[in-house]
């Protein structure tokens, strides 16, 4: 992994006055916060709320109308999707995207060789090559006995794992996970995220993610920060986010009131 070292104190991530618009559409209006190595960061607002048009902005998708998107200091904004990837922002897709005929390990070793610049030329080698790594990667998401089934095998929830991995083999610095649970069970849900959070934690690396069960969010994440119509309402500890009068009031209605995370 070609990740440069932080300065001291600086965060890993650091998104300043992000603006898009759609039309008279303010997807993103004015959006600026940070996230550090090792901190999984939870984004969070009802549909609509810009959530995915942030994500899109900080991973190239989208190019901003304004503002800056800084990973370790070097800005992102204008460069392509693949460079940024380059630049270790990995991500997690909402569709599945690992290849079904291939087994789950071969898939890993794709996304290793990718990573290396190997693909090209050690094509037809994949399925001995890096073997070795990709059973370490799959033994850390859970995936070890099924190394060798068909992708197209796997229950839903397993095929998340493969994605974590493959996600992880390009050894990101910053992880962009956009509801990676959706279509999961509330079980499921759990134990993926609570994965994600103890892997990164080891891995030093930092994660923006969104996710619907609110159980899930103020259980796992680090820090929350909250979008309505675009704009940033509300920032902190699952615990601040939970007290909040605004949040409680355009995020989850008058009567909603979510769960307390299981150990408060
Ligand atoms: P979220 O992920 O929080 O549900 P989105 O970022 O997908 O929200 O959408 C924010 C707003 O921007 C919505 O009003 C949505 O309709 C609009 N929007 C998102 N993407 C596009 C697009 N490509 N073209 C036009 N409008 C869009
Ligand atoms: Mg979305």
């Amino acid at each position: 992994m070609s990740a440069q070292p932080l300065a001291a104190g600086a965060p890993l991530l650091r998104v300043e006055s992000l603006r898009k618009a759609f039309g008279g559409v303010r997807a993103v209006d004015d959006v600026s916060f940070e996230l550090g190595a090792g901190e999984l960061l939870a984004l969070i607002g009802p549909n609509g709320a810009g959530k995915s048009t942030c994500f899109n902005c900080i991973n190239g998708q989208l190019r901003p109308d304004h503002g800056r998107v800084l990973l370790g200091g070097t800005d992102l904004v204008g460069r392509a999707p693949r460079a940024i990837w380059r630049m270790g922002v990995g991500r997690t897709f909402q569709i599945a995207a690992t290849w079904a005929s291939m087994t789950v390990a071969e898939n890993v070793q794709v996304a290793l060789l990718s990573h290396a610049g190997r693909l090209n030329r050690f094509w037809g080698r994949a399925s001995a090559m890096c073997r070795d790594e990709a059973l370490a990667l799959l033994d850390a998401v859970g995936l070890a006995a099924m190394a060798d089934a068909p992708c197209g095998a796997l229950a839903y929830g397993d095929v998340k794992r493969v994605e974590l991995a493959i996600a992880l083999a390009n050894g990101p610095r910053l992880l962009l996970m956009d509801e990676p649970t959706a279509g999961m069970a509330p079980r499921e849900r759990n134990e993926l995220v609570g994965l994600v959070k103890r892997l990164v934690r080891e891995r030093g690396i930092g994660v923006l993610f969104t996710e619907h069960s609110m159980d899930v969010v103020f259980e796992y994440a680090d820090r929350i920060i909250v979008l309505a119509r675009g704009g940033l309402i509300a920032e902190g500890t699952p615990a601040a986010i939970r007290d909040d009068p605004q949040v409680r009031e355009v995020y989850f209605g008058s009567t909603g009131v979510p769960a307390a995370p299981k150990d408060a």
